[in-house]
């Protein structure tokens, strides 16, 4: 037995110059995503159809829930064109939308492709109308503005349309470019990933590790973290930067209390490199104004300063509990809680600098002498390819 999905697509049908390019992406990443599951998923013009065996249906869900670009889909139910097993179906269906709460207030749309069929599209609506009614007493038609809508097909054979469930919205990845997310092994990091995924952008990832300050435990959390969020983003490319010499030479050589912000700076510069090399255009981190030293106005003015790539910190303007939400929705909270250091904390001074004199901080930065450390770093750093299909697949939104 098979399965057919109808899949909607939101924002992307609006960008109609683009719009084959972004359907593109989205089956692409469909595709990529079941790779391994014999599936079909086709359409155009807003309209994508993905067929599946019955048996891998849960799946089917699980990818359409959670692939950026879907608004909803709805699973069909193909009969046959005998009006008392449509009646049938569309009594189970009813039932469905009534038991999932969307709402007393329906409309049957019917359409007919077989235009020999024995009712017109008209009548058949009406007559299926009238048999939810019957059956349901508390329903009421409303066709101006109804909670939910019972779609038919007639073809060879015909459909119906479940209820709509979740997706999780956004832009297909890979529409809006590349860019490199720094990953660490904190909770605000994936979630500025999974959001600038679902803005389209397709991510490599960069983890700074200062062993053996930092342990590996701590690097198999980051390893755990972009595989949870490889799904979302159509498969991960993690960079794990030996970052200890350049740490120590920052603790060897820096004013104590400027530590941490030359050590952001370096990490800004070193994921440049980095993005520059895998031809990506943009750098994005987890950085909440005001969260912590390093995240002050005049710290992220002297960050900025590192790189002319433009870096993008989706969390800016959010409070910790907000950030928190997400990450439970997308499940990397609990790894993120797990205790272990970064290499942030280990070097970081009791007493930093919160508000840097930008002229005087670029100044002591050059003093440093980095950037042999830093080119050293990102050449040695190891790259872990994580698949969408190594990942650890994530809950569709309810
Ligand atoms: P996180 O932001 O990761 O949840 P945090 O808020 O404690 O934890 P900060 O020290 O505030 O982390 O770091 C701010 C941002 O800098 C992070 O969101 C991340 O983008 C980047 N970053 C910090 N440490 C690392 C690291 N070891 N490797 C890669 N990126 C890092
Ligand atoms: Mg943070």
């Amino acid at each position: 037995m098979e399965e057919i999905y109808l899949v909607k697509i939101g924002e992307i049908s609006l960008k109609s110059g683009n719009r084959k390019f972004f359907e593109q992406k989205l089956k692409s990443h469909i595709k990529f995503r079941l790779r391994g599951y014999p599936s079909k998923f086709s359409g155009q013009n807003g309209r994508f159809y993905l067929t599946i065996d019955s048996e891998h249906g849960e799946k089917a869900r699980t990818v359409l829930g959670t692939s950026f670009g879907v608004t909803s889909f709805s699973k069909c139910v193909t009969v046959k064109k005998d009006i008392e097993v449509i009646n049938q179906e569309a009594l189970k269906l009813g039932k469905a939308f009534l038991d999932g709460g969307a709402g007393t207030k329906f409309k049957v749309e019917s359409r007919r492709a077989d235009k020999k069929y024995f009712m017109t599209s008209y009548e058949l609506s009406a007559h299926l109308g009238g048999v939810l009614l019957d059956a349901y007493p508390e329903l009421e038609v409303d066709v101006k503005n109804p909670d939910w809508k019972l779609n038919v097909e007639i073809r060879d054979k015909a459909i119906l349309y479940g209820p709509p469930l979740r997706g999780p919205g956004g832009l297909p990845v890979g529409c809006a470019g590349k860019g490199t997310l720094l990953l660490s092994g904190g909770i605000d990091s994936p979630v500025a990933g999974y959001l600038m995924a679902k803005r389209g952008l397709k991510l490599d990832a960069v983890y700074f590790h200062a062993y053996p300050y930092t342990s590996d435990e701590a690097k198999e959390k980051v390893i755990q973290l972009a595989k949870l969020i490889a799904p979302y983003c159509g498969g991960v490319n993690l960079f794990i930067v030996p970052f200890t010499e350049a740490q120590l030479r920052i603790r060897d050589v820096a004013p104590t209390n400027e530590a941490t912000l030359h050590m952001r700076a370096g990490m800004v510069r070193v994921a440049e490199i980095i993005c520059r090399n895998r031809e990506a255009g943009c750098l994005v981190t987890g950085e909440a104004l005001s969260q912590v030293a390093s995240q002050t106005v005049s710290s992220i003015g002297f960050t900025n300063s590192i790189s002319n790539l433009p870096i993008f910190r989706p969390l800016i303007g959010m409070d910790k509990e907000e950030i928190i939400k997400i990450a439970r929705k997308i499940g990397t909270y609990e790894t993120s809680i797990l205790p272990y250091e970064d290499c942030c904390t280990i070097f970081s001074p009791k007493h930093p600098l919160i508000t840097p004199d930008i002229e005087r901080i670029s100044e002591s930065y050059k003093k440093i002498e980095l950037e042999e450390y830093l080119v050293k770093a990102a050449e040695e750093a190891e790259r872990i390819y994580i698949s969408p299909r190594d990942g650890i697949e994530p809950k569709p939104e309810k």
